[in-house]
């Protein structure tokens, strides 16, 4: 479950994984860079201090740590993206390539299940 939203985590990413991606990402806005992933590094320093006995297996570092949910993870960026001055392009490409629905994926809902304990 998301500590954030309470809601089943459905597909398991978690949020240091995502980092690495919007990292990725901002190369192309050095003068967004720092600001934001201060913000970011903030936020997964509290909730590293989550101790967790509940957390969801990642799927790609197989840490057992994915304890907030995609949605609320980049919901979280993208508030923070708001406030710095990054425009309406900036701001729609990261909804772009963060968007979590998921549809382009190839992800195996089975695979989840087990995990979910
Ligand atoms: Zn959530
Ligand atoms: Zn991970």
């Amino acid at each position: 479950m998301c500590d954030v939203c309470s809601e089943a985590i459905t597909n398991p990413i978690c949020p240091f994984c995502l980092t690495t991606e919007i990292e990725a990402w901002l190369t192309l806005y050095p003068h967004l860079r720092k600001d934001l992933l201060k913000k970011i590094h903030e936020y997964l320093n509290n909730i590293s201090n989550i101790i967790t006995t509940y957390g969801t297996t990642c799927i790609k570092c197989n840490e057992k740590r994915a304890h907030v949910c995609t949605y609320c993870f980049t919901d979280f960026v993208y508030r923070e993206l708001m406030k710095l001055p990054s425009g309406k392009f900036v701001m729609n490409e990261f909804l772009e390539f963060f968007d979590f629905d998921f549809d382009h994926t190839g992800y195996s809902e089975n695979k989840n299940e087990e995990v979910s304990l």
